[in-house]
């Protein structure tokens, strides 16, 4: 078995955010498995950083995908037996724009959109989640990518599918923070910001490494650290 000092998993990470993750954790001198669905781009996204010095793997990991999902928590107990952070990262934002933007309303938006939509941001990281924690060993970090439109204190019309996601998705930050509570396991949630990549477009504000920030900062708490919040900018935020 391999013996290194922290090791991290980071989910969707072949681009974006993810990918960026990958990068700033592992400059500081953490291991990463770098997971992706496309074994391909998730495999020349490892070499492309590997090749920079950093020490980071290649695992392909499909969030929707239960046996996808075992398998990779299979590798981990067999070549690591441990795990100390998770980045739920992989997302998808599938509401429609229309040319005026009410293809994105809820008038509009097909349940099973929304089901899909679930699938990915909601279910995956639940599912990766309850298969990668038991591998903490009662201490460790969960970080997960949400939204600023999933907070229910701003909620807005229009993109029902991405919002209902994350909303979710921050409910089960609550859920899996409670029930970790005994244990020096902490889990989060954030908003990256406005972030130019393939999902935020290049009108975004913000850089790949500021979208990334404030997803290494949860990632690298200590014990001292909060659990079961909700961060901008290493800030709370409300919920
Ligand atoms: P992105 O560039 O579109 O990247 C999304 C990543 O998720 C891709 O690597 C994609 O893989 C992966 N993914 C999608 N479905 C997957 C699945 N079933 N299994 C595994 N990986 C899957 O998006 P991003 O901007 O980096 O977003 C990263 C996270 O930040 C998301 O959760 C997003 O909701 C959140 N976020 C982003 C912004 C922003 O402004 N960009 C703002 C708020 C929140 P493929 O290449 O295979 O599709």
């Amino acid at each position: 078995m391999t013996s290194i000092s922290r090791l991290a998993v980071v989910t969707g990470a072949n681009r974006g955010i993810g990918l960026e993750t990958c990068r700033q954790l592992a400059e500081l001198g953490i291991k990463v498995v770098l997971t992706s669905r496309s074994i391909d781009e998730g495999q020349a996204a490892a070499d492309a950083l590997s090749s920079q010095g950093l020490d980071v793997r290649f695992h392909p990991l499909d969030v929707k995908d239960d046996a996808s999902v075992l398998r990779l928590a299979d590798f981990l107990r067999a070549e690591y037996g441990r795990l100390d952070i998770l980045v739920n990262n992989a997302g998808v934002f599938l509401d429609a724009s229309g040319p005026t933007g009410s293809g994105a309303s809820v008038f509009n938006t097909e349940i099973a959109l929304i089901r899909d939509t679930l699938e990915t941001n909601t279910f995956g990281p639940m599912r990766v989640t309850k298969a990668l924690v038991p591998l903490m060993q009662g201490r460790g970090n969960v970080v997960n990518l949400s939204s600023g439109m999933g907070q229910l204190s701003e909620m807005e019309g229009q993109y029902p599918a991405y919002r209902v996601s994350k909303t979710a998705l921050n409910a089960l930050t609550r859920i899996f923070a409670d029930e970790l509570a005994k244990t020096r396991i902490k889990v989060n949630a954030l908003c990256p910001g406005w972030v130019r990549t393939d999902m935020g477009g290049p009108d975004a504000t913000r850089s790949l490494a500021q979208g990334a920030e404030t997803a290494v900062w949860l990632a690298t708490l200590d014990e001292d650290g909060p659990s079961g919040g909700f961060f901008r900018d290493k800030e709370p935020i409300p919920w």
